[in-house]
Parts: C-alpha cells; sequence; structure tokens
C-alpha cells in the first residue's frame, strides 16, 4: 500500500472538539431590544467562510472520548494503526512530507478549522521550516515521518532508529513539541521499525485506510466508503504534482468527498 505515489503524503483541528470551540458572542441588540443590521450570526459567518472555500460548513465532532481508545502498552510493541475503533461517523486527516508550502493552505485550515496531523520528513521541508509554524499554532498535529523518506523495510535496525531518532529531535527542535506518532515512508515497515518507534519515544505508527489523489479517493476497501474512525492520507503537493490542480483544491475536494458521506473530521490526537 502506498506505493511511489505516497511519496508526496497527511493531518488535526477542524473544530477541535466540541470543548474548544469559541463561545458564540452575545447577539449585539439595539436600544429597543431587536438585534442589528446585518443579521450577521455565527453560524452564518460561518457558512459564508465555507463558502469561500466550496464547502458547506462540517458539523462539530463529537468529544474525545475520556479514555483514548488506543494506547501504548507498557512493555509492549508500539501499535500500528489504519484507523480508530469508533462508532462515529468521523475520520481523521494526515498530510505527508511536506513538499509543497502554499500560504493559502495555511489560510483556508485557518478559515475552516478542520483539524490535521502533519507526518513531516526532513528532506522535504528544511528549505521552509517556518512556513509549517502558523500550522501548528493553528492546533495541527506535528508528526514523525522519518529525516529523508527511505524505504525503512531496506534498513537495519540502527539505520532505522537514526531516521526516526534523528527527525524526533530535529522536529522538537525547530518546533519546540515532540511528536507522538509516526508514519514509515510508503507504508513500508517491519518489527525493527516498530522497535526503533517505541526506543525513539513514539506512541503508534499510524498508516490510513484512504489515499487521497488529485481528484479521487482511493479506498482500501472493496465497498468504496468511508468508515468510522477511518484515517485519511493526504500530502503536501502542488500544482507540478497535481496536474495543475492547487493544494487547497486538492483539500477542498478530499473535504466535499468526505461531507458527501455524512461524516466529520476530528482530532487524531485526541484518540491516540
Ligand atoms: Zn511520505
Amino acid at each position: 500500500m502506498g506505493g511511489p505515489d505516497h511519496r508526496r503524503p497527511p493531518g488535526d483541528r477542524l473544530h477541535g472538539g466540541r470543548a474548544r470551540r469559541r463561545p458564540a458572542p452575545a447577539p449585539a441588540a439595539s436600544p429597543t431590544g431587536t438585534p442589528t443590521a446585518g443579521h450577521e450570526t455565527p453560524a452564518t459567518r460561518e457558512a459564508a467562510t465555507y463558502r469561500k472555500w466550496g464547502l458547506k460548513p462540517f458539523p462539530a465532532p463529537p468529544a474525545p472520548p475520556a479514555a483514548k481508545p488506543v494506547v501504548r502498552r507498557p512493555g509492549a510493541p508500539v501499535p500500528v494503526i489504519s484507523e480508530i475503533p469508533t462508532h462515529e461517523k468521523i475520520v481523521f486527516l494526515t498530510f505527508d512530507d511536506g513538499a509543497e508550502k502554499d500560504p493559502e493552505f495555511v489560510r483556508m485550515m485557518k478559515d475552516l478549522k478542520v483539524p490535521f496531523t502533519m507526518f513531516l520528513t526532513d528532506a522535504a521541508i528544511r528549505a521552509d521550516y517556518p512556513y509549517f509554524q502558523p500550522l501548528i499554532a493553528q492546533g495541527n498535529g506535528l508528526a514523525n515521518h522519518t529525516l529523508t523518506h527511505p524505504n525503512l523495510r531496506t534498513l537495519g535496525p540502527d539505520a532505522q532508529r537514526r531516521e526516526i531518532c534523528g527527525q524526533q529531535t530535529k522536529l522538537k527542535q525547530r518546533y519546540g513539541t515532540t511528536p507522538r506518532l509516526f508514519r514509515p515512508p510508503y507504508g513500508n515497515w517491519n518489527e525493527a521499525t516498530r522497535a526503533a518507534a517505541g526506543e525513539c519515544g513514539l506512541d503508534a505508527i499510524v498508516l490510513w485506510r484512504e489515499s487521497m489523489q488529485i481528484k479521487n479517493m482511493q479506498y482500501q476497501r472493496g465497498d468504496k466508503k468511508l468508515h468510522p474512525g477511518d484515517i485519511v492520507l493526504a500530502h503536501f503537493r502542488g500544482p507540478s504534482e497535481l496536474k495543475g490542480r492547487t493544494m487547497t483544491e486538492m483539500t477542498a475536494t478530499m473535504l466535499r468527498k468526505i461531507q458527501e458521506q455524512g461524516f466529520t473530521v476530528a482530532r487524531l490526537e485526541d484518540y491516540v
């Protein structure tokens, strides 16, 4: 799974969970007690913001579970997951690598507040580390995708550890946050990868169920539908890799496919 396509890849906070929603301000009232002109409410403002990006507002995701359904048990190998066990109609967005650095994408995700997790590779981001800072400041997850994006199955245990622990250190130094989640490039891993991820302090290996292409969603299951808890893979890709489409167009298409199937987006870090 994955294949060379995964070379250009994944995401964290739609609404950031009900608890993080900003409280709606009380409507302004005229001295006579009737609402002031404009009739702008938080709901209409939100609808207008989503319309700007060709989308309808997402319903807020359910409150996160009190206990995370995926945990790393002491002494056990790190869990490897492609989905989160849940009955809620939620999916999780992930954006990989970090090659494309489109300022419009930062604006879009600031507007939409759709949570996502970024699995970043140092070789893809080192030309412009600051690009990712506002995305992290928005509350989106920062996660590990190795230093140089190798096929880890071709590397021995020491080399795998260098790729994974090395990126942990870099991301911590650059962004002040220690990643907890790891995605192996191309989705390729073995038991040495699992051991290395654990030794490097990671809590889970995160794969995926759907992969967003230029206009289509690739499904692993034969029914070609999203299922509750699915993890969706996308990439920081730009027009040269998207046949002229922009990253925000690709993202809007992906979000519409999620909405059309009656799903909303939740924050992966609330569940693992
Ligand atoms: Zn990748």
